[in-house]
């Protein structure tokens, strides 16, 4: 059967694009439909834009805060560091104009957006912008930005179309922001409640608290960041926090928002059996989760098959249960809501349906990752506790250490900021499974350490790579 386009990608976010410009580099007739940066009539985003998530409304506005966030740390946040050193700091220095600022960080991101588009019209992509249903598993119905519909067909359909924040069930829930309403906040907070316990809850709070506002962080457990972190970073990073700010409120669950006369927020909130209230805030952020949006496409047409959380299921080469349609990124059920998993699964994607690498695929194992928090996490590979379950307690060891960088020489043990890096290691060879570091500079650090553990190094191989002496890193090759 002759279709309109070998290949219909639904979703112009970093793996649908990835996928798509991938597959158009191998001469291959694509279509990418976007619903584009368009709001509701209340202003609310319905759509990412061009870059989908991570460039919109994640990653890139997120690190381009964070890295705001440090600069008024190293002014007048850390005071203690700079004076440790023998600066004078100026008392008012350091405010940040967030106005400036947003308008610069949107700019930035308006750029990229036209990157995506001009990368698109580039490579012969045809863009449509509107929102796609299947009709069946070849067929897809777009309803256009522009008005109207159109119908096309294709040998194969790509579904990449993300997701999107969660919000707690709870009265004037709509009276605070998600992640994507906290890149629309015009004005910076006085006092801002961030609920959640996960990357963005940790993060978007981290550098709330460095700008200066006074940040509040519940969350439901006792500690932050209960899944897929070893124990030894998540304890450094609570004392951290608790040392640092922002202010913790532990087994907390949000139960109500409500407006005052004077338009601040007061949030209820129940700690075991008792409701307490944080009044006065002007930002309420939920960053308790994402979920799918692939319902909206209208899988069951195409016979796709979502699992309980509505997440498309896909096997290792991201087939769904429908032969034509593949997906990838957040809308499935691989686990990975991480941009650079989506790229990789995007090209290796185009590269075995189209570039004749017939087994190609993205690997999930010791896939690295860094939480933007204060300070930096980066892991990859086993936890300790995941690493026994997988190859018994008595085949794994460890080595770990926690210290303050020379960073803080000249600083009292309150003001200093710890650095922990542990390494996980497996048999009697010490092949490193996992390596998770918190820390100044953990984020820049991991990646090349994340080669190494891919490639199978053991500790052997660690220590023979000589230290640079005096780093963080080289703790990792001289724990002895
Ligand atoms: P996560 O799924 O990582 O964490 C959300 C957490 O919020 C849950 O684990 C849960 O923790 C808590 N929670 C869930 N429901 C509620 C509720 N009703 N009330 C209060 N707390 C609740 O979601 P995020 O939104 O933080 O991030 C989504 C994904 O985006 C991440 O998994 C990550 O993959 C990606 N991301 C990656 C970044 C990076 O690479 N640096 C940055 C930002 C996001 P608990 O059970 O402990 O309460």
């Amino acid at each position: 059967m002759a279709y309109d386009f070998d290949l219909l990608v639904l979703g112009g976010g970093s793996g649908g694009s990835a996928c798509a410009k991938r597959a158009a580099g191998y001469g291959k007739k694509v279509a990418l439909i976007e619903r584009g940066p368009s709001r509701d009539a209340n202003g609310v985003r319905q759509g990412a834009g061009y870059g989908g998530t991570c460039v919109n409304v994640g990653c890139v506005p997120k690190k381009l805060m964070y890295l705001a966030a440090q600069q008024r740390e190293n002014m007048v946040g850390d005071v203690a560091l700079a004076e440790g050193f023998g600066y004078t700091v100026p008392q008012k220095a350091g405010d940040i104009d967030w106005a400036v600022m947003k308008a610069r960080r949107d700019a930035y991101v308006a750029k990229l957006n036209t990157t995506y588009s001009t990368s698109w019209q580039k490579l012969g992509i045809t863009v449509i912008e509107g929102v796609a249903s299947f009709v069946d598993a070849n067929t897809v119905s777009i309803a256009l930005n522009s008005g109207g519909t159109q119908k096309l067909t294709a040998k194969y359909v790509l579904v990449a179309v993300g997701g999107k924040p969660k919000i707690p069930d709870v009265p004037g829930a709509e009276l605070g922001v998600s992640s994507d309403g906290f890149f629309d906040i015009a004005k910076q907070p006085k006092k801002a409640a961030v609920f959640g316990a996960g990357y963005i809850a940790v993060e978007l709070a981290a550098i709330l608290h460095a700008l200066g506002t006074e940040t509040h962080l519940f969350f439901r457990g006792e500690t932050v960041l209960r899944r897929g972190f070893d124990p030894f970073i998540v304890e450094t990073l609570m004392s951290e926090m608790a040392s640092h700010g922002p202010v913790l409120h532990k087994n907390s669950t949000p139960s109500r928002v409500k407006k005052s006369k004077d338009g601040t927020l007061t949030v209820e909130v129940r700690s075991g059996s008792e409701t307490v209230e944080l009044s006065g805030c002007d930002c309420v952020l939920f960053a308790i989760g994402r979920e799918s949006v692939a319902k909206a496409v209208k899988l069951e047409n195409a016979g796709v098959v979502t699992d309980k959380n509505g997440l498309i299921v896909v096997d290792e080469y991201e087939r769904t249960s429908s032969p034509s349609v593949l997906a990838i990124g957040d809308c499935t059920n691989t686990g990975y809501e991480l941009t650079p998993v989506a790229i990789a699964a995007g090209r290796r994607l185009a590269d075995r349906l189209f570039g004749g690498e017939p087994r190609a695929r993205i690997s999930y194992e010791q896939i690295a990752t860094v939480v933007f928090s204060h300070p930096p996490i980066g892991t990859v590979g086993l936890t300790e506790p995941e690493a026994k379950k997988e190859f018994g307690e008595e085949n794994i060891s460890v080595k770990q250490a926690r210290f303050p960088s020379m960073m803080y020489a000249f600083n009292s043990d309150k003001a200093k900021v710890k650095t922990g890096l542990k390494l996980v290691l497996a048999g009697p060879e010490e092949r490193v499974v996992g390596l998770h570091s918190i820390g100044p500079c953990c984020d820049e650090m991991l990646q090349g350490f994340a080669v190494a553990v891919r490639m199978g190094a053991t500790r052997a191989d660690f220590e023979a790579s000589v230290a640079i002496h005096p780093t963080i890193a080289e703790e990792f090759v001289t724990f002895g």
